[in-house]
């Protein structure tokens, strides 16, 4: 067991990545916070993650909602060894189509709440604490569609890094997990239904080396290496878990003869 005896806390941790991470995290033996807004889903999530978890329903742009859900992972299982700021949502805001209060959510939400949560978590995290924030290869990718989406994942890179320099006095390790496309509900915005899903992913697969989508898993054991002593001596790194859609595009099967 990789996490025994260590506490953390997982925003969003009641759906996709972070659900995943929640369940690798619980196995492995760590103590978990899930946050969340979605009752249901976090009612469910708690079930499903058994004794060791506990689900705070909690709105991350909501600063004291976010102060409050950490004093309650820290009054339950005790100080924080943790933190995976995952939390994070999409959003179409094309040039020419966007309103103010549409990039500003995305900012809000995938940025300044970002920020928010590892401050309020800060007094609580142990020494030699893990914290991961969850990027995206939308940061460097240029897609159409995702300025505010993009700029939230560029900044989340650039803040991990000021974080590792603030932070590396106590020992406190910040990492950034890049996901290429996972299949997550995240999608549900640009493909509705399941027949429009199966034509995104065969896109997604046919320009990723790797040829195939990504699985919440692969993101769930980054976070775990990240989380875990095995990166003891890794701070303000950024790992792709992309299949190779960044570092080797030429790759990709839409490139073979
Ligand atoms: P998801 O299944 O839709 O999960 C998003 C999570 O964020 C949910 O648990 C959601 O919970 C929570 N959330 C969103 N806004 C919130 C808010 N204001 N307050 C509290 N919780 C909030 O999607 P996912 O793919 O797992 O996304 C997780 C992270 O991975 C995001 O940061 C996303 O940008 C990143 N990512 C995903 C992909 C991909 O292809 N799936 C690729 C790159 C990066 P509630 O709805 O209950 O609030």
């Amino acid at each position: 067991m990789r996490l025994k005896n260590k506490t953390a806390l997982i925003t969003g941790g009641n759906s996709g990545i972070g659900l995943a991470t929640a369940k690798l995290f619980v196995a492995e033996g760590a103590k978990v916070t899930i946050t969340g807004r979605n009752k249901e889903t976090l009612e469910a999530a708690a079930k499903e993650l058994g004794p060791n978890a506990l689900a705070v329903e909690a709105d991350i742009t909501d600063v004291a909602a976010t102060e409050q859900a950490i004093a309650r992972a820290v009054e339950k299982f005790g100080k924080l060894d943790i933190v995976f700021a995952n939390a994070g949502i999409a959003g179409n805001t094309p040039v020419g189509g966007t309103a103010l209060a549409a990039f500003e959510q995305v900012l809000r939400t995938n940025v300044t709440a970002v920020f928010f949560t590892v401050q309020a978590a800060s007094p609580h995290l142990n020494d030699g604490a893990s914290i991961i924030l969850n990027g995206s290869v939308i940061s460097v990718l240029g897609n159409p569609g995702y300025a505010a989406y993009a700029a939230s994942k560029a900044g989340v890179r650039a803040m991990a890094r000021v974080m590792a320099s603030e932070l590396s006095p106590r020992g406190i390790r910040v990492n950034v997990v890049a996901p290429g496309a996972i299949r997550t509900p995240i999608w549900k915005g640009a493909a509705p239904t399941e027949q429009a899903f199966a034509v995104l992913e065969k896109r997604i697969a046919g320009i990723t080396p790797l040829g195939r989508i990504g699985e919440t898993d692969h993101i769930a054991k980054t976070v775990l290496y990240f989380a875990s002593d095995d990166s003891a001596h890794v701070t303000s790194a950024e790992l792709f878990v992309d299949g190779g859609a960044t570092g080797s595009p030429a790759g990709a099967p839409v490139f073979r003869g």
